[in-house]
């Protein structure tokens, strides 16, 4: 196995709703396939239609990897973080990369602790959609001074963790949008 495949398999940020929401088809991709190998496609109504699917990602297995590999859309093939990048171009080492991916997964894992304090327990959404609908929330409902506090420690939280993927993992400007959001797309 070669030292950026043991990268990606010790992070998997790209596939687990951390980094982005979902994952949108592109013409090429195979919807009808996809569907079939289990992953939940669904296509927006209007003029444009898009065909995506939401993350975390249905066939990320436990040991972060793919279970449709062979066939996965081509967003997942063209797909490289900013680190991964640097790492295959030999600007960081492995061992810096590897810390990289640490530091990012270990911010996820405290907003997911934060989210759950609060009483959110949708794994199965993106972070950031799960921020942006406690943000929601707690703005109809603001509950009591705890739980004030720890939205305010889970916003702290969300902050440092996008600076982490804008200075380090996203690879273009459009890749993240508002206060709420991580990453709409890939
Ligand atoms: S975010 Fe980067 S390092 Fe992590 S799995 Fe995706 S491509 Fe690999
Ligand atoms: S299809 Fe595979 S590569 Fe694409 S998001 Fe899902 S787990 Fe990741």
């Amino acid at each position: 196995m070669t030292s950026l495949e043991q990268l990606c398999l010790a992070c998997g940020l790209c596939c687990d709703g951390t980094l982005f929401d979902g994952v949108q088809l592109e013409a090429a991709d195979d919807r009808q396939h996809l569907k079939e190998l289990g992953l939940p496609v669904k296509v927006s109504r209007g003029r444009n239609p898009i065909a995506r699917f939401a993350q975390p990602c249905a066939a990320l297995c436990a040991n972060r990897t793919c279970r449709v590999y062979a066939d996965r859309p081509r967003q997942c093939r063209i797909f490289e973080c900013g680190v991964f990048k640097r790492a295959k171009a030999g600007e960081i080492d492995s061992a810096t990369a590897l810390r990289l991916v640490k530091k990012a997964r270990h911010q996820a894992d405290r907003v997911r602790r934060l989210l759950l304090r609060l009483g959110d327990t949708e794994e199965h959404r993106s972070l950031g959609e799960r921020f942006h609908r406690m943000q929601e929330r707690l703005e109809a409902d603001p509950g009591d001074q705890a739980a004030l506090a720890i939205f305010a420690d889970l916003s702290l939280a969300v902050h440092r963790l996008k600076l982490l993927a804008h200075d380090q993992f996203y690879t273009r400007p459009d890749e993240s949008r508002g206060p709420g959001k991580l990453k709409v797309e890939r």
